[in-house]
């Protein structure tokens, strides 16, 4: 069985020739749990921070020996638990590899229907679960509001807008990099407009976008353009902090949001943790994937076919330079 792994311990931002394929022994299957052959493994950017080490306590996998994290889906090939074999199945842990084994507490099983097991890592995973938690269950997003969400092309902020869209957001603004992910955000995810922040004069036409005032934003990148969200916020305006993307691999804190602007705007900032709210996946799936099969929710994927591709995918992710959710097909 082939599995993906860290060359040696990564000192700067993951890098493709940071990673090797090595030939793993098959899985056994543990007493009260799966083995499942994997169709789908994510890449998201807190895996950056994990093989530094640095996200949330977790250890580094060990080079040479340990697959690289990810979510994953696939179908249940071997079972010693009340899971059929044949079920489909999503594993927090399942890792750059083709077969992951799982204790039952640690699967979900999915009913993918018409839909591709991929949706549940993309839209219908943990990125629409962050999504759905930050617009209903924090920011509250109700009828009439303006939002603004950077990383607009992402699984998460992707999900956002159209999450908020749904909960009766008036205007939807997207902020990404270049015009490739700006249309993406506008023509296929259906936001009323998406600022490119490369071009010049970027700040004047979100302004122009946020003309009527700002209620809600929610956070991927910087607090610099979370300050800058800030300034165009009406009075008891809310702000989600979900991501750092722009800062996960510098060595110094990333720099404050000014105090003032946040009481002068009476704003309210929610910090965001996915962890929170894995008990209320039905409640997300509920609201979520009518939406998904009605074509109202939908992310583009960034696919690397097999894990051979995966590292150069994932230096991409790292760099920004994905359109939509990266995933690898295997
Ligand atoms: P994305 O596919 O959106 O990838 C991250 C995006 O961040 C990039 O595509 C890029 O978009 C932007 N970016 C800006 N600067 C950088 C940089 N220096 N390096 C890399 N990327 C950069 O990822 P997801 O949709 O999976 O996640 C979006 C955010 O949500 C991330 O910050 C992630 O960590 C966070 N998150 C937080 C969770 C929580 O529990 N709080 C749970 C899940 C995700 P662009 O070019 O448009 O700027």
């Amino acid at each position: 069985m082939q599995q993906g792994v860290l060359r040696a311990p990564v000192q700067g931002v993951p890098q493709a020739r940071d990673f090797a394929l090595i030939d793993a022994p098959r899985p056994q299957c543990p007493e009260g749990g799966v083995v499942v052959r994997l169709s789908h493994v994510s890449m998201d950017p807190y895996v950056g921070a994990r093989l530094r080490g640095r996200h949330m306590g977790e250890a580094a996998p060990e080079p040479m020996t340990q697959a690289i994290p990810g979510h994953g889906v696939g179908v249940v090939i071997e079972s010693r638990c009340a899971i059929a074999e044949g079920a489909y199945v999503h594993l927090m842990e399942a890792g750059w590899r083709e077969l992951a084994p799982a204790l039952d507490a640690e699967v979900r099983v999915i009913e993918p229907g018409g839909l591709s097991p991929s949706v549940f890592l993309s839209s219908l995973g943990m990125p629409g679960l962050t999504a759905w938690a930050g617009m209903t269950q924090l920011a509250r997003v109700r009828k009439g509001d303006c939002v603004l969400v950077d990383a607009a092309a992402g699984a998460v902020g992707g999900a956002a807008g159209q999450i908020a869209r749904a909960q009766g957001a008036a205007r939807v603004i997207g902020i990404a990099g270049g015009p490739q992910k700006a249309a993406l955000v506008r023509d296929t995810y259906g936001f009323d407009a998406c600022i490119d922040y490369r071009t010049d004069g970027w700040k004047d036409e979100l302004a122009g976008a946020l003309s009527g005032g700002l209620d809600v934003h929610f956070e991927n990148v910087s607090s610099e353009i979370l300050t800058l969200a800030l300034t165009h916020m009406n009075p008891y305006g809310r702000a989600v902090l979900c991501g750092l993307a722009a800062h996960y691999h510098d060595d110094q804190s990333a720099p404050g949001v000014p105090f003032g602007l946040i009481i002068g705007k009476r704003a309210s900032l929610h910090g965001l943790v996915v962890y929170d709210f894995y008990d209320r996946w039905d409640a997300f799936l509920a609201k979520c994937r009518p939406l998904v099969e009605t074509g109202a929710l939908v992310i583009a994927e960034d696919a690397a076919d097999g894990l051979a591709a995966a590292p150069e995918a994932f230096e991409r992710l790292m760099t920004g330079r994905n359109l939509g959710k990266a995933l690898v097909k295997l």
